[in-house]
């Protein structure tokens, strides 16, 4: 299987083709170590930063961004984003805050990304 891909994880983007066998995957058009690392785990097992707004109770239309503090593997994406439009967040909040803990066993804490008052 090959797979074409954009490396994201500076701003040169080199292309990359990725190629899997049974037992063997390799990267080509990566500029540095880094981009053969993402290409690998793209193809294993892709993650993401999520970020999303969580509602801040007894304010209407009133939110507070969150963030989750290490790239979270997709298939727990959707089920994060379901369990945080669920959310209320109580004011006053300060950024940092650990808002989710250890999400569905997988390590990775959702933080508040802003401080707000009453
Ligand atoms: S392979 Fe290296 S140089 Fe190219 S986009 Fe990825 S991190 Fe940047």
């Amino acid at each position: 299987m090959e797979k074409k891909l954009i490396c994201i994880s500076c701003p040169v983007g080199c292309h990359l083709i990725v190629a899997s066998t049974r037992d063997r995957i390799t990267v080509k058009g990566n500029q540095c170590k880094r981009g053969e690392i993402y290409g690998k785990e793209e193809m294993l097992s892709p993650k993401r930063i999520v970020t999303a707004v969580v509602k801040i109770r007894k304010k209407e239309y009133c939110y507070i961004p969150v963030k989750t503090e290490k790239p979270l593997l997709k298939k727990y994406i959707k089920p994060l984003l379901k369990e945080l439009y669920r959310l209320e967040v109580d004011l006053p909040v300060k950024c940092g805050t650990v808002l989710i803990k250890n999400f569905e066993n997988t390590g990775i804490n959702v933080l508040i990304t802003r401080s707000m008052k009453n």
